[in-house]
C-alpha cells in the first residue's frame, strides 16, 4: 500500500512541517493546491488542522470513516476532522484535561461544517445510553434553530452564521456526552433592518412565510410573498437557489419540541411583529410634527407584541426624557422616528435570539442527578467565530470582529509557544528561540482602559455637548497619534500608500492592514432604545417579551455597558475559558469566491494563509525540528530496517532507536533523543527512511 509519506510528489505532504522549503509560502500554497486538485482538503502542519473548503459533497465523512478515526494515531492515517475530533476527545479522557477545538477561517470558508462534523463524530462514537442520545439529539437538533435565527444569506455563503458560537460539552467519566453550554457573540442585528445587494434578512423571516400553512399566515396576518416586506427587500434577493426555505422550516418545526421548546406561538408572533414594525411608516405635519400614517399595522402589532396601542404609538414618535428631576416628552422628527422604529425592530430581534439561546442551554444542561454523580467530567469546547474581515467598507462590526481575531492570535502565540516550550523541557532538549511578531501591542491599543480605542469610542457617547463620529476620530488623532499600529489621513500626511478617506483610521492588524470608517460607530455603540420603548416592551403580554425586556432596566438609572465595552468584557471571559483549556486548531480557507467545487484561486488563498498566520505557525513549529515521534512509535515502523532491531528490540526504547538510527546513518546534528521521543531536524532524513522501508 501506499503510504501517505511516500505518495508526496502526487499529493503532497500531508504535514507542512514535512516541506523541504519550509519558509516559502509559493512551496505551501502548491502543496495545499496539489492535495486539494485530489480532493485532499485536510493537511496538517503539526497538530494544527487546515481544511480547504471543496464546496462539494465528498465521500469522507461516513460512519466507516468516523470508525477508521478511532483511537488512530495522528501520522498514521491522512489528516482528517475526524483525526482531530478523535484526538481531543482521547487527550480529554487520558489526560483528564478540559479540551477545546478553536476553528477560525473568512467567512464561508467552513467553518460551522467542520463544527457540525466534529458534534457529529462524537454523537455516532461515543458511548452513550438512552439518555444520553437524546443529549446528543438535542445538541444536534440545536444547530437548524440557531442557524434559522442566526444564519443568513450573505454575498461570500448562502448560510453565513452572523454571530459567534462557542460551545462546551460535558462529558462524564465514562466519556459519554452529558451535558451542553452555548455562549453566543455579537449578533449582527443591523441586519433585521437593513440588507446589502444580494443578501437576505436572517432566514427564518423566508423560512415562516414560504413553510407556514395558511392558517399559521392567517393568524399572523401576513402574506406569503416576502416582496411586501420592506425589511426583506432591500437585498432584493427573496430567494436563494441553495436553499430550500420550505424544507428548513419543517426541520425548524420539528427541531423546537425536541429541544424541549412549548413556546413557539410567543416566538412566531414576535417575528410577524418584527416584519409589520418594518412596515409602519410615518408622515410629517406641517409644524414639523410626526405620526404614524400606518394605522393598521399598530393594530397588527398591538395583537402581535401584546403590547398597549397608544403607548407604542406614542413611543414610536416621541421620547421621554429626565431633565433635573423632571419627566418630559419631546416630539421625534421623521429620521428619528424611523431610527427608534429600527432600534425596536433590532432589540426585539437580538433579544428574542439571546432568550432563545438560553432556552437552548437550558434543554442541553447537565441533570442535576447527573451533575452529582459526575465527578470525573471533564469538556470539549468548539469555537465557530467569524475569521478576520477586510470589505470593501468596513464598519463597527469588522472593528469588533478583527479585535476579536487579534485575541485570538494572542491566546495561540500565548499557548502554542508555551506548548512547544514546555515539550522540549519535559524532553530535556535545549529551547531554541523563534522569533515571532507578538500583537500585544494592537490588543493594548483597542483595549487599554483610559486610552484605548474603545474607551475612547465610550467616552466620546458619553460627553455631553455635541459629539459625532467625526469628532471621535479627532479625538482618537489627539491621544493615539504617535502609535506605530494607528493611521488616519492626517497622521499619514500622504505618506501612505494606499489613500485613506477623512472619515477612516487604520489599524495594521497583525494579519494586514485595515481601514475602518467612522461612520456610524458612535450611533452601533450607543445601541440606544428609547425608554418609553422599552418600558412598552417590559408591559409586553408576550414572556417572551417582558423576559427580555426586564422592568429592572427601564427602572436603572444607570446607563448600561455600551456595545465595544460589552463585547471586550465577553471576549475576556472566553479568554479566560480558553486559557483554562487544552486547545486544537481546525484552519479553515475558502478556495475560490464563486461557490464553486475544483477551482483554486491562488491570489485568494495567499490572502487567508496570511490573514490565518500560517506561515508563522509552521515557522514555531519547524523552530529545531521538523518532526518529532514517540520512542515506541518509531521503532514500530522503522524497526525492519536493522537487523538488531527486527523482529523485536528487547532493551531500552532509547536504546533501540539509538541502534536503529546509527544503523542508518543518521548524522548527529541531524537528530536528538529526548526522554521518550525523537526529534529529526529535516523532512529529508525522514523521507530518505521512508523510502528504504518503501524500498524492503
Ligand atoms: P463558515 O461557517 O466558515 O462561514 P460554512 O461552514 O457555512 O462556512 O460553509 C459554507 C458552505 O461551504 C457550506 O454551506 C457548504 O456548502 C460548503 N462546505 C463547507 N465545508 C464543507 C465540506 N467539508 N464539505 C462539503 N461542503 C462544505
Ligand atoms: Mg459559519
Amino acid at each position: 500500500m501506499e503510504s501517505a509519506l511516500t505518495a508526496r510528489d502526487r499529493v503532497g505532504v500531508q504535514d507542512f512541517v514535512l516541506l523541504e522549503n519550509y519558509n516559502s509560502e509559493a512551496a505551501f500554497i502548491e502543496n495545499l493546491r496539489r492535495r486539494f486538485k485530489e480532493n485532499l482538503i485536510y493537511t496538517y502542519i503539526g497538530s494544527v488542522l487546515v481544511s480547504v473548503n471543496p464546496y462539494k459533497e465528498l465521500e469522507i465523512y461516513s460512519k466507516q470513516q468516523m470508525e477508521r478515526y478511532r483511537g488512530v494515531s495522528f501520522y498514521e492515517i491522512s489528516p482528517h476532522i475526524y483525526a482531530v475530533s478523535d484526538n481531543t476527545y482521547r487527550a480529554m479522557r487520558t489526560e483528564r484535561k478540559d479540551q477545546c477545538i478553536l476553528i477560525s477561517g473568512e467567512s464561508g470558508a467552513g467553518k460551522t461544517e467542520a463544527s457540525k462534523k466534529i458534534l457529529l463524530y462524537y454523537a455516532v462514537t461515543c458511548p452513550m445510553n438512552d439518555h444520553m442520545a437524546a443529549l446528543g439529539d438535542r445538541l444536534l437538533q440545536s444547530n437548524p434553530v440557531l442557524e434559522a435565527f442566526g444564519n443568513a444569506k450573505t454575498l461570500r455563503n448562502d448560510n453565513s452564521s452572523r454571530f459567534g458560537k462557542y460551545m462546551d460539552v460535558q462529558f462524564d467519566f465514562r466519556g459519554a456526552p452529558v451535558g451542553g453550554h452555548i455562549l453566543n457573540y455579537l449578533l449582527e442585528k443591523s441586519r433585521v433592518v437593513h440588507q446589502n445587494h444580494g443578501e437576505r434578512n436572517f432566514h427564518i423571516f423566508y423560512q415562516l412565510l414560504e413553510g407556514g400553512d395558511e392558517d399559521l399566515l392567517n393568524t399572523l396576518d401576513l402574506e406569503r410573498n416576502p416582496q411586501n416586506y420592506q425589511y426583506l427587500v432591500k437585498g432584493n434577493c427573496p430567494r436563494v437557489s441553495s436553499i430550500s426555505d420550505k424544507n428548513n422550516w419543517k426541520v425548524v418545526m420539528k427541531a423546537l419540541p425536541v429541544i424541549g421548546f412549548t413556546e413557539e406561538e410567543k416566538l412566531l408572533n414576535i417575528i410577524a411583529g418584527v416584519l409589520h414594525l418594518g412596515n409602519t411608516q410615518f408622515g410629517e405635519g406641517e409644524e414639523g410634527e410626526t405620526y404614524i400614517t400606518t394605522e393598521t399595522q399598530i393594530t397588527k402589532l398591538v395583537k402581535l407584541l401584546g403590547v398597549d396601542g397608544s403607548a407604542l404609538r406614542e413611543a414610536l414618535t416621541h421620547k421621554k426624557l429626565t431633565a433635573k428631576g423632571e419627566e418630559m416628552i419631546s416630539p421625534l422628527n421623521f429620521e428619528q422616528a424611523i431610527s427608534a422604529r429600527d432600534a425596536l425592530a433590532k432589540a426585539v430581534y437580538g433579544r428574542t435570539f439571546t432568550w432563545l439561546v438560553e432556552k437552548i442551554n437550558q434543554s442541553l444542561a447537565l441533570k442535576d442527578e447527573i451533575y452529582h454523580s459526575n465527578k470525573g467530567s471533564s469538556v470539549i469546547g468548539l469555537l465557530d467565530i467569524y475569521g478576520f474581515e477586510v470589505l470593501q467598507h468596513n464598519s463597527f462590526e469588522q472593528f469588533c470582529i478583527n479585535y476579536c481575531n487579534e485575541k485570538l492570535q494572542q491566546l495561540f502565540i500565548e499557548l502554542t509557544l508555551r506548548s512547544e516550550q514546555e515539550e522540549y523541557e519535559t524532553e530535556g532538549i535545549a529551547w531554541e528561540t523563534v522569533q515571532y511578531f507578538d500583537n500585544k501591542i494592537i490588543c493594548d491599543l483597542i483595549e487599554e482602559k483610559h486610552k484605548g480605542i474603545i474607551s475612547i469610542l465610550d467616552e466620546e457617547c458619553l460627553r455631553p455637548g455635541e459629539t459625532c463620529d467625526v469628532s471621535f476620530l479627532e479625538k482618537l488623532e489627539d491621544t493615539l497619534g504617535g502609535h506605530p499600529h494607528f493611521v488616519t489621513h492626517k497622521l499619514a500626511n500622504g505618506k501612505t500608500r494606499r489613500v485613506m478617506s477623512r472619515e477612516e483610521f487604520r489599524l495594521l492588524h497583525y494579519a494586514g492592514e485595515v481601514n475602518y470608517n467612522v461612520n456610524g460607530f458612535l450611533d452601533k455603540n450607543n445601541d440606544l432604545l428609547n425608554r418609553n420603548l422599552k418600558e412598552v416592551m417590559c408591559q409586553s403580554d408576550n414572556q417572551i417579551l417582558s423576559r427580555c425586556f426586564r422592568r429592572e432596566e427601564v427602572m436603572d438609572q444607570k446607563r448600561p455597558e455600551m456595545a465595544a465595552t460589552q463585547f471586550k468584557n465577553s471576549l475576556m471571559k472566553l479568554m479566560e475559558i480558553l486559557m483554562s483549556k487544552e486547545p486544537s486548531y481546525v484552519r479553515c480557507i475558502k478556495p475560490n469566491d464563486a461557490k464553486q467545487p475544483g477551482r483554486f484561486d491562488e491570489v485568494l488563498v495567499r490572502h487567508q494563509v496570511k490573514y490565518l498566520g500560517l506561515m508563522e505557525n509552521l515557522r514555531v513549529r519547524r523552530a529545531g525540528f521538523a518532526y518529532r515521534r514517540r520512542f515506541e512509535a518509531f521503532l514500530q515502523r522503522y524497526k525492519p530496517l536493522c537487523p538488531e532491531t527486527w523482529p523485536n528490540w528487547h532493551g531500552r526504547l532509547v536504546d533501540g532507536v539509538s541502534t536503529l538510527v546509527n544503523h542508518l546513518g543518521y548524522k548527529p546534528e541531524e537528530y536528538k533523543l529526548g526522554r521518550s521521543k525523537i526529534f529529526i531536524r529535516f523532512p529529508k532524513t525522514l523521507f530518505t527512511t521512508e523510502d528504504a522501508l518503501e524500498a524492503k
